[in-house]
């Protein structure tokens, strides 16, 4: 489960595309969300757009391995996706908050890896927002002042990456998908696989 977290506009979705395009045995886990859709925005790829009894619902139903309320909006994880696709063997990068990775750190430990990505500067993080042009300027004011808290905490993760440019960034969380595969204890077959030299 690799957790790739960030403040409003440090580049992170494009880094979560940049991983998928790369790697056929990672999958996005699509979040619901009660926020309104923005232009270009696609139901059931980009999010599951839902109305808030609908997600209310899905909480009572312990359908959300993780939930949180971000700029005012619900976000959550459903849960069976990601079930399926660790089952399967899969890989499975998660596009949410702190609040979010907290939990599944509680729910996983041993299996979340965590990554913070930051941005260069404020300025850059403004132009950033205010390119993208999504958003109404009091979002974007919303989100600069959540920014503030959200930097914070860095601490609570395995790494760290400033995101200073696209191709450096996701190059260096792709380093860190590999290493953490490379760990034995995700390497279910070394047991047998060491046992033929035995034999
Ligand atoms: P946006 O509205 O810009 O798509 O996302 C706002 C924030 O919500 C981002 O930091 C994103 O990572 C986070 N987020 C998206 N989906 C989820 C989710 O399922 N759970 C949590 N906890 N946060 C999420």
């Amino acid at each position: 489960m690799l957790v790739l977290s960030s403040p409003s506009g440090a580049g992170k979705t494009t880094i979560a595309r940049g991983l998928l395009e790369k790697d056929p045995n990672l999958e996005l886990s699509i979040s619901v969300t009660t926020r309104p859709r923005r232009q270009g925005e696609r139901d059931g790829i980009d999010y599951h757009f839902i109305d808030e009894p609908h997600f209310l619902e899905m909480i009572e139903r312990g359908e959300l391995l993780e939930h949180a309320r971000v700029y005012g909006n619900l976000y959550g994880t459903p849960r069976e996706p990601v079930d399926t696709a660790l089952k399967a063997g899969r890989d499975v990068l998660f596009d949410i908050d702190w609040q979010g990775a907290q939990q599944l750190r509680g729910s996983a430990q041993a299996d979340v890896v965590s990554v913070f990505l930051l941005p260069p500067a404020v300025a850059e993080l403004r132009r950033r927002l205010e390119d993208r042009a999504r958003d109404t300027a009091d979002d974007i004011a919303r989100r600069l002042a959540q920014v503030a808290d959200d930097v914070t905490r860095w601490p609570e993760y395995d790494y760290v990456i400033i995101n200073e440019a696209l191709d450096t960034s996701l190059a260096q969380v792709r380093s860190v998908l590999v290493a953490e595969r490379l760990r034995w204890r995700r390497q279910p077959g070394l047991f047998q696989f060491v046992e033929r030299f035995r034999g």
